[in-house]
């Protein structure tokens, strides 16, 4: 879950070096809000423990002042998000938790594939916390940079979450701007959606893969989660068809769509009753389209990002054993999966690039590196890697 409503894709940063504050300024700035917290149900206790001798960690400012260079083609993003690789987990976790899940859609509505698709994506099974401890990381943005009232709210329900014993100090650690855990919730989003599932007590989005999974259930059934109805299906638009105006908050009856000549991606009719339903066209009229429904927005709501939702939803397909996407995307030099990144980087490494490990993470250094050997390569030297990098690069 990120914050702002946008996806910060990976991309380059630009350099930002914000000044920190001395540590007299930040102790006063924290002392401040001793009583704030107090009044917002922290006792003072409570804030002493966890705020004494805190000191300010610069680099949280850096990601919220990150501005990426470039934004991420839809193709890549998806095809890091969902490979091979993260369908045989889904699938795998599937199995291992199927009780669970199962008593999961009982209470909650939601079915096994949409959760693990949304656990799959949000921390990738579990693997993929984030490091930074969350006290620290939300006192310095409460201090420092913009949007300060927003994160001191995250800072005080942090506080309230370690004071009632859910998690563990130590164990409360997660993304910089403060989502932490499988579901990588905010903390306020924790206190409105965790729940404790195993019976132990405690809402516990770290170390419980029940009370984990459950939440997540419980988060999309609380934005609007419709029982045994699909998130969407992938469509054909008629020659010409114009997507203007178009998009998924602009919902119509699915014979609306018939009418005007939609029909599913095999070219069979839409069903003739259902919807409403948007039309998700996320590169255009010639990429693949999608009619959503209902339960698309409910997964959307997770991060408020289309393609977020698209990753998500398409994974569920996969999860439940469906092929990708019929119409391809529109470019020639398609996305690479994780595989195929640690793939390329091993390349990157064998021609002495200092990339880092291998991580399938497409860094700073590894988007450098691609850059010299697409000049060495006469590509343009985008940093952006392709199918045509990597076979170039295989084969050279
Ligand atoms: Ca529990």
């Amino acid at each position: 879950m990120l914050i702002g409503g946008t996806l910060a894709f990976p991309a380059l940063s630009q350099t930002t070096s914000p000044t920190p504050p001395s540590p007299a300024e930040f102790e006063a700035c924290l002392s401040g809000l001793k009583a704030p917290a107090r009044a917002a149900g922290v006792r003072d206790e409570t804030f002493t423990r966890h705020t004494a001798g805190l000191q300010p960690d610069m680099t949280v400012i850096e990601k919220l002042n990150f501005q990426p260079e470039f934004r991420m083609a839809i193709w890549d993003y998806l095809s890091g998000l969902v490979d091979d690789e993260r369908v045989a987990e889904g699938q795998a976790q599937m199995a291992k938790h199927r009780e669970v899940l199962e008593r999961v859609q009982q209470r909650y509505g939601v079915d096994p594939a949409t959760v693990v698709a949304v656990w799959g994506v949000e921390s990738n099974f579990g693997q993929t916390f984030g490091k930074y401890p969350l006290v620290q990381a939300l006192g310095t943005l409460s201090c420092v940079g913009r949007r300060q009232a927003f994160f001191r709210g995250e800072l005080y329900a942090s506080l309230r979450i370690l004071q009632a014993g859910h998690i563990a100090p130590e164990r409360l650690v997660g993304s910089w701007a403060g989502a932490f855990g499988h579901t990588q919730f905010m903390p306020t989003t924790f206190e409105r959606l965790a729940v404790d599932f195993d019976g132990d007590g405690r809402a516990d989005l770290m170390d419980s893969t029940t009370d984990a999974l459950a939440s997540t259930a419980n988060f999309l059934a609380k934005a609007g989660w419709q029982s045994g109805q699909p998130w969407g299906i992938e469509v054909a638009l008629p020659a010409g068809f114009s997507v203007a105006g178009e998009g998924r908050r602009t919902k119509r009856p699915l014979s609306d769509w018939s009418a005007r000549g939609v029909r599913a991606v095999d070219g069979s009719p839409l069903p003739a009753q259902g919807g409403p339903a948007g039309l998700l066209t996320l590169a255009g009229p010639l990429g693949p389209a999608f009619l959503v429904f209902r339960n698309f927005d409910a997964v959307y709501s997770y991060n408020a990002a289309e393609s977020y939702g698209l990753a998500i939803a398409h994974l569920s397909d996969r999860l439940r054993g469906a092929g990708p996407f019929t119409t391809p995307w529109p470019t020639d030099d398609a996305g690479l999966s994780r595989a195929e990144r640690r793939e390329l980087q091993g390349l990157l490494i064998l021609r002495s690039h200092d990339i880092g490990e291998v991580d399938g993470m497409l860094g700073e250094r590894s988007r450098a590196a691609i850059r010299i050997e697409q000049s060495r390569l006469g590509h343009e030297a985008s940093g952006r890697a392709g199918q045509k990098l990597l076979k170039a690069l295989r084969g050279s």
